[in-house]
């Protein structure tokens, strides 16, 4: 199957005689040979497609047999399969033809790293992008502003192609762009584009969460020809939080306390997702018990409604006592009656009638 026009890739037109085919394939040939252009990546296939073309229309039988099959010529001759016209009919060529010109430019990802407190309130952030922008010198043609164009020989600057009119696509040598980059542009080296620290300004609402993405359209890439450019994906990372886990929009805090604390009750300072309060311990809380701030949580993205701040009591045993306090804790405890821990005895009773 011929992917493209082989009248056109040699830039030829449809009666051109055999030494006009030889003629326009030497100096293609010469031209965008892959040793002669090591910078670029398209001349290797431009390469192929030349020496493919010169293939089909040196030879004369060859050349009559694309001349009446166009698309569906075959090289060795075979007759196209059934799915290959299926193809051709399809998008397949459509696509190939497109390649060339309007892409658009690559997306972009960026992470940005976010505290807790920052997805409390929601931040505006600035970042520093490294994206591929127009260039400025040569507008994005790639060509030395002073004289660095050349309009294309072979289409005479219409962009049009030379050759049957079945494959309709671009004149082969420019992109359809009517010119030639004979002088690169100094400033991007006939890229067309630049890489520049972008700016930018991101706004994240309350309430992210790790993995979440936000798009800032039109700030990806610009492509290498004409086109639009992509878009910047900002992926939101939430750091790790000495105090704080998250769960969904609830925020959990482990509040360390002693036994004297749980047992006669204490006003505590607690850290908050904006600052600090004081809550109220009540007297004879069990250990493990969670109070609850309502509305102290996270938001949820795009609503007014938050969480909530679950205080989990955690009883520290206190570590490295001397000989005296723990004979206060023995005389301490001696003087308690087996009624005043309940559990405790009824778990004794429990254990006790499993003897028999
Ligand atoms: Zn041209
Ligand atoms: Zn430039």
């Amino acid at each position: 199957m011929a992917t493209r026009d082989f009248y056109n890739v040699l830039g030829i037109p449809r009666d051109a005689s055999p030494d006009d085919v030889k003629r326009a394939y030497r100096a293609l040939a010469r031209r965008w040979h892959p040793d002669r252009n090591p910078d670029d990546p398209d001349a290797e296939q431009r390469f192929r497609d030349i020496t493919e073309a010169y293939r089909a229309l040196s030879d004369p039988e060859n050349r009559a047999r694309y001349d009446r099959l166009g698309p569906l010529y075959t090289e060795d001759g075979r007759p196209p399969r059934p799915d290959e016209v299926g193809e051709m009919l399809g998008g397949v060529w459509r696509n190939i033809f497109r390649r060339k010109g309007k892409e658009r430019g690559e997306d972009l990802r960026y992470t940005i790293s976010l505290s807790l407190e920052d997805v409390a309130a929601g931040v505006e952030r600035e970042i520093t992008v490294p994206r591929r922008v127009r260039c400025r010198t040569c507008a994005g043609d790639g060509a030395d502003p002073n004289g660095g164009k050349k309009t294309c020989p072979v289409c005479k600057g219409s962009g049009k192609p030379t050759g049957t009119r079945l494959f309709r696509t671009d004149c082969y040598h420019c992109d359809g762009r009517g010119y030639n980059v004979e002088k690169r542009c100094p400033t991007c080296d006939a890229e067309g584009r630049i890489t520049l620290d972008d700016i930018l300004r991101v706004k994240v609402p309350g309430g992210v969460a790790t993995g979440q993405k936000l798009k800032l359209a039109g700030k990806g890439n610009v492509p290498r020809g004409p086109g639009a450019p992509g878009d910047l994906f900002v992926i939101v990372n939430i750091a790790e939080h000495p105090l704080f886990r998250r769960r969904g929009e609830d925020v959990l805090v482990e509040l360390p306390l002693t036994f004297v604390q749980l047992a006669l009750g204490a006003d505590v300072a607690v850290p908050t997702l904006e600052g600090r309060t004081t809550i109220r311990i009540p007297a004879q809380s069990p250990p493990g018990k969670v109070l609850r701030l309502a509305g102290r949580g996270l938001p949820k993205v795009g609503r007014s409604m938050r969480g909530d701040l679950h205080i989990q009591l955690v009883l520290e045993v206190p570590t490295e006592l001397d000989a005296s306090q723990r004979q206060a804790l023995h005389e301490w405890a001696d003087g308690l009656a087996p009624s005043q821990h309940p559990r405790r005895l009824e778990f004794d009773e429990a254990v006790r009638s499993r003897d028999s």
